[in-house]
């Protein structure tokens, strides 16, 4: 009888694991090494699919021990692949073969600096965005744009790597734009810092744009050229005032006015919208326990009256049967808010009525809560998908959505998939839609260790459901390609979107030339951006 020495689950060679486990025991204690078969396939799934199963996962606790870890890793021909909170749906750190060893971020959490004169933050990038958020905002601070939905468990360096929209991205833009500088570990373990830390002299990350930027180099690039170890963001004041407003319109089209109308005169923090499936999902999925909660919170922050009004006018008033244009801005002084509130309205009232502004104050209230929604309140399953437009061609997008899923119907139909779409301005340009799919089937082990575990319990649990599934997949690709056909961008590019195969052969050439200098063997995350 022969004995295998090939592990069932990865595929990989126990002789080289066993070298690999040897070595990273020299750096980290065992317990920030995960080697149980439910531990790496948790970490090697994401919100939508699993991946390979990796065949370790280590969580390094500072940049030393990553650094060490990344060449003990690659030096022994094992790919990297750092993980964040791992709340994307994008592939981006799903592992796509043997011999894959997942770094998860999530001790490498330190606030390293805040520095006040020059209004910068250094942190390390496992730091999650409400640990940020509260840090800075007990000095009086915000960075511009301060996190994504998912910011109670998603980190910087995972927004930062995914390029990241949401909280302050109508008036400051992604995640990249608030970025100064970072410290990046290559594929073979050294460091390289960006911006003007990159100097020689009393080097400080205070500027990013002296000589070519490096900095951008790795921002958006899925973790494929290298791990952030830190990042350097920008510092702002906290708002004095913040002001929020909500709009129903009775078309697409009306709501795209004006959400651009909005976004064109600079005055919004965030401008968002929602078609009325979304909007009628909103209010389904308002549960006692997170109304509650949101309620707690806006009187804590503006007081009992504004809670009372959410309770009285909200529920009658979020316009279930419409499209919903909501608006925050954030105001250094109540007169510049006064006089921004009504202008907004000008803008947004020319076709539509406003509203009780119920989203936007909860969202504010509670910008970071726990990731429940990525299971449906009917324990339906959840994925979304999206692509950037300018704002001239956001109505043609959206009729094309309209076209594709008309198209096919009778699939939705007959897997009882549902969708519906949001949509965000992002700076005065940019119009981000999103389309969510929701469709029946059984949670994956991933949602059940992510969800709070008092919601997952009352949620239905639904049967296997394979082919709705299956049906998802194919909708899904079809989107993507429907997207690249009409020369869309993306963010959160992962392993879902086509980027190298969708780039022109200047700045195709480019990108293989550094990749081949920051990762010659191709071990940094394996399949993210399309580099195999
Ligand atoms: C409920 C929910 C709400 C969401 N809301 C938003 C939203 O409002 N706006 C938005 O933009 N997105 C949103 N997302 C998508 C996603 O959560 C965000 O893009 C988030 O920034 C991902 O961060 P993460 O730490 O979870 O990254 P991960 O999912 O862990 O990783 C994402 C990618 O980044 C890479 N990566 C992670 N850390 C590093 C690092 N230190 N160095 C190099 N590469 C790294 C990974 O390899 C992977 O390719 C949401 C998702 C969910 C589930």
């Amino acid at each position: 009888m022969t004995i295998s020495n090939v592990d069932p689950i990865s595929g990989v060679d126990r002789v080289d694991g066993d070298s690999l486990a040897r070595a990273l025991l020299d750096i980290l204690p065992a317990a920030a090494i995960l080697a149980s078969a439910e531990d790496r396939g948790f970490y090697s799934s994401d919100v939508y699919c699993a991946g390979v199963t990796a065949d370790f996962v280590v969580s390094p606790d500072s940049v030393d021990s990553l650094q060490k870890t990344v060449q003990a890793c690659t030096t022994r021909g094992f790919a990297v692949i750092a993980r964040g909170g791992g709340l994307s749906y994008s592939g981006g750190y799903l592992p796509i073969k043997a011999r894959s060893v997942i770094i998860d971020m999530s001790r490498l959490t330190r606030i390293v600096e805040i520095n006040k004169m020059d209004m910068y933050v250094t942190v390390e990038t496992g730091c999650t965005w409400v640990q940020l958020y509260e840090a800075l905002r007990r000095e009086g601070l915000r960075t511009p744009y301060f996190g994504p939905m998912s910011g109670f468990k998603s980190t910087v360096g995972g927004a930062l790597s995914q390029g990241s929209v949401f909280l302050g991205s109508t008036r400051h833009g992604t995640s990249a734009e608030s970025t100064l500088s970072l410290d990046v570990v290559l594929a073979d373990g050294s460091l390289l810092q960006t911006g003007s830390a990159s100097g020689v002299t009393r080097p400080s990350p205070f500027f990013r744009t002296y000589g070519p930027d490096l900095t951008g180099l790795f921002l958006g690039d899925a973790g494929a050229l290298g791990i952030k170890a830190r990042a350097t963001l920008q510092l702002i004041s906290f708002p004095a005032e913040s002001r929020y407003l909500s709009f129903s319109y009775q078309t697409a089209e009306a709501l795209l006015d004006a959400l651009t109308g909005v976004s064109r005169s600079g005055l919004a923090a965030e401008c968002f919208g929602t078609d009325p499936y979304v909007q009628s999902r909103r209010i389904h999925e308002q549960n006692m326990a997170k109304d509650i909660g949101y309620l707690k919170a806006v009187a804590k922050g503006e007081g009992i009256g504004a809670a009372a009004r959410m309770v009285w006018k909200g529920r009658r008033s979020l316009g279930g049967e419409s499209f919903v244009m909501n608006v925050t801005l954030d105001e250094p002084s109540r007169q510049a808010a006064d006089a921004h509130v009504a202008m907004v309205r000008s803008i947004a009232m020319q076709n539509g009525r406003e509203i009780e502004a119920t989203i936007p104050r909860a969202i504010r209230s509670l910008p970071f809560n726990y990731p429940n929604d990525i299971l449906g309140d009917r324990g339906e399953r959840w994925v979304p998908t999206h692509a950037l437009a300018p704002h001239s061609r956001g109505a043609e997008v959206v009729a094309a959505l309209e076209k594709f899923f008309g198209g096919r119907e009778d699939e939705l139909r007959r897997h009882a998939i549902e969708w519906g779409y949001l949509v965000f301005a992002v700076t005065t340009r940019t119009t981000l839609i999103e389309p969510l799919f929701y469709w029946p089937d059984e949670p994956m082990p991933f949602h059940e260790r992510m969800i709070e575990p008092q919601y997952l319990a009352r949620l239905p649990r639904l049967e296997p459901n394979p082919e709705a599934t299956a049906a998802v997949h194919s909708l899904r690709s079809g989107l993507i390609q429907l997207f690249a056909e009409l020369g869309l961008a993306h963010l959160q590019i992962g392993k879902a979107y086509p980027y190298l195969q969708t780039r022109q052969p200047a700045a195709l050439n480019l990108l293989e030339s550094i990749k081949k200098s920051v990762d010659p063997r191709r071990l940094m995350n394996p399949g993210a951006l399309g580099f195999l």
